[in-house]
């Protein structure tokens, strides 16, 4: 297929709900979880132990959700931090909407060479130099769904080495771009529910140790993941173990994807 064909695809996404949009599907390899340090041309590429810090809390979560998917499977990660050398300036990706989400997975795909439907890769992009920003951060997968192909996360580097909580922030990240939404969908309480995907300050993590009552994954969530094949193909959901008895599953709900417009 023809970029420009794929061009003209992707934009009729934005208009119409993606369940009707005859796009392609995901067609790569198992999803890689990578972690890039994203550095503008005015920031400086960060010293070799702050890659080292980051790439221990990507083992944490790592481990942590092979925890949480009963020891069947947890998403492959890259053994390395990737460095990319942005074209852009730190104010210039501030200014982006979405917290530069679209901006930075489209110069990322480029930068390996792969596009929606090939791109491999569940980035988490640190963000480099810009201090705060983009606060609390953000994932998405990026062709929506639960089951076609890669997704973003987008951190402050700062933030992340110097906040308690990142590492239980980067394991919901995650969950959004492996294709999970928040629970207030299902109508559970963001403060209260048990899963990674509320906001539940008991499972806040205190830099490299887990909370001692760390999030954990709702029936809801656990059928989520089991359909993201790509990331976790040996993971299986298994109604009658996983869900309480008493407990009414709600129905599924998924991610819209990325518009990944060209301006
Ligand atoms: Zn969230």
């Amino acid at each position: 297929m023809s970029l420009t064909l794929l061009h003209i695809l992707t934009l009729a996404s934005l208009a119409v709900p993606f369940t009707q949009v005859k796009a392609e599907t995901y067609r790569g390899p198992r999803l890689t979880v990578k972690p890039v340090f994203f550095v503008p041309k005015d920031a400086s590429i960060p010293a070799s132990d702050v890659g080292e810090r980051f790439m221990r809390q990507m083992k944490i979560a790592q481990a942590r959700y092979f925890e949480l998917l009963g020891g069947l499977d947890t998403f492959q990660l890259a053994p390395k931090m990737t460095v990319v050398r942005s074209k852009t300036t730190i104010a210039e990706l501030e200014k982006q909407p979405s917290g530069a989400a679209e901006f930075v997975v489209k110069e990322l795909m480029a930068h390996d060479h792969v596009d929606r439907w090939s791109c491999p890769y569940v980035y988490v992009a640190f963000f480099v130099g810009t201090g705060d920003y983009p606060g609390g951060g953000g994932g998405r997968p990026i062709n929506g769904g639960h089951n076609n192909g890669g997704g973003i996360i987008i951190l402050s580097a700062s933030l992340m080495d110097s906040v308690p909580n990142a590492q239980s922030t980067l394991q919901h990240e995650l969950g959004h771009a492996f294709g999970l939404p928040h629970v207030d969908v299902y109508g559970y309480d963001m403060i209260g529910n048990d899963s990674i995907m509320s906001y539940n300050p008991k499972h806040h993590s205190d830099f490299f140790h887990q909370s001692p009552n760390p999030g954990n994954l709702i029936p809801e969530d656990m059928r989520g993941l089991a359909q993201n094949k790509w990331a976790f193909p040996n993971y299986r959901f298994n109604t009658k173990a996983d869900v309480p008895a008493n407990y009414t599953m709600r129905s599924d709900v998924t991610l819209g994807p990325m518009g990944l417009s060209t301006h």
